[in-house]
């Protein structure tokens, strides 16, 4: 059996990953801070450990095959994009990586996944939001918006500077906006497309709710399972990359926000108030990945975001019950 670890098991996109390996036949160990908050792990074995622990990177990839390299100090554009947690964000980030990368070449580890980001694309190339550029060529000459950015590129570098040096198999994947069931839905860490259902969800019909800017800026969202196939299909090709795990089809903010109207059989006003925004526009560039492995999303954003739709609601619904019952 082969053995896989998760690094940010805990986490949204990770939690999803360690059940996908179990379905597909993997022995899988977890390790993040904290268990998922939503579902119970699938993993057979989990670590609660801090992965800038070096000695906690050593015992995690003892006996490991794969590894899956997702934990990270991230969140949506009120925690990335504010400037408050610039030096966390990268200090944290870096160091999971420089300790992932060393520790699973010392144990031999056959091969690596690492999850970059859409939010290493330069800045001037996302001006205009009906035609941003997010080829994967187009990254250099440097110049993310974010420090969060400037770290995914950094710790890129990393894990192709030991495959060149130590001779590792790499895989390199930069998500564009990765949304779905059991991620963070409220409490400043949460996406757009997450924090649009909560929005929808909490008004009552024929109300109000709240958009960051002006709601023109575009960006493209795609659903967990969609990801994982683009991931799994990634690890087993015999190509590094990077390359964009992406959906190519853009929405405007306020474009998400009448989906999700639709999806709740919801007529509301949308108030656009200032905020953090990040680009102005951002899409996937799928041809790379098509080329190399084959791989396109197979479904419709309204597929997805009517099931997110769902859990979301069905939290703000328990979250109002307790609140409820603690009041009564
Ligand atoms: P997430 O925040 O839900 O998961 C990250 C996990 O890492 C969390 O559970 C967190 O507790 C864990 N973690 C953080 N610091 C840790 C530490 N020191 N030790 C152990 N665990 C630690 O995020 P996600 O959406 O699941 O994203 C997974 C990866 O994909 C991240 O690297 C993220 O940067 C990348 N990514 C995600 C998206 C997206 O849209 N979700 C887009 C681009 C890139």
């Amino acid at each position: 059996m082969k053995r896989a670890l998760v690094n940010g098991a805990g986490g949204f996109i990770g939690s999803h990953l360690v059940r996908r390996l179990r379905q597909e036949g993997y022995w899988v160990r977890g390790v993040d801070l904290k268990y998922p908050e939503f579902s119970e792990t699938a993993a057979q074995e989990f670590f609660v450990g801090d992965l800038r622990d070096f000695s906690v990177v050593e015992k995690a990839v003892d006996g490991i095959d794969d590894v899956y390299q997702l934990a990270a100090d991230m969140g949506g554009a009120g925690y990335i994009f504010t400037g408050e947690h610039d030096a966390c964000v990268m200090h944290n980030s870096a160091t999971i990586n420089l300790n992932t990368v060393e520790a699973g070449h010392k144990a031999a580890v056959k091969r690596f996944f690492y999850s970059s980001s859409a939010c290493i694309y330069p800045e001037r190339n996302q001006t205009d939001p009906d035609n941003p550029i997010c080829s994967e060529d187009s990254a250099y000459p440097a110049a993310p918006d974010s420090e969060y950015g400037w770290e995914k590129l950094f710790s890129e570098r990393l894990y192709f500077a030991y495959a060149r040096n130590y001779k590792l198999e790499v895989h390199v994947a930069r998500f564009h906006n990765i949304f779905g069931p059991e991620g963070t839905w409220q409490g400043g860490r949460e996406k757009a497309p997450a924090a649009v259902c909560r929005k929808v969800a909490e008004a009552p019909d024929g109300g109000e709710i709240e958009i960051w800017g002006d709601g023109q800026q575009t960006r493209s969202f795609l659903y967990i399972d969609e990801c994982l196939e683009g991931v799994r299909r990634l690890m087993e090709s015999r190509f590094s990359g990077p390359v964009n795990i992406g959906s190519e089809e853009m929405v405007t903010i306020n474009g998400l926000a009448e989906m999700a109207m639709r999806i709740a059989g919801k007529k509301l006003n949308i108030r656009h108030i200032p905020g953090p925004l990040g680009v102005r526009g951002r899409n996937s560039d799928n041809r790379l990945i098509s080329k190399e492995i084959g791989w396109a999303p197979s479904q419709h954003l309204e597929v997805g975001l009517t099931k997110t739709y769902q859990w979301v609601a069905s939290q703000v619904r328990s979250a109002r019950g307790a609140l409820a019952s603690a009041n009564s």
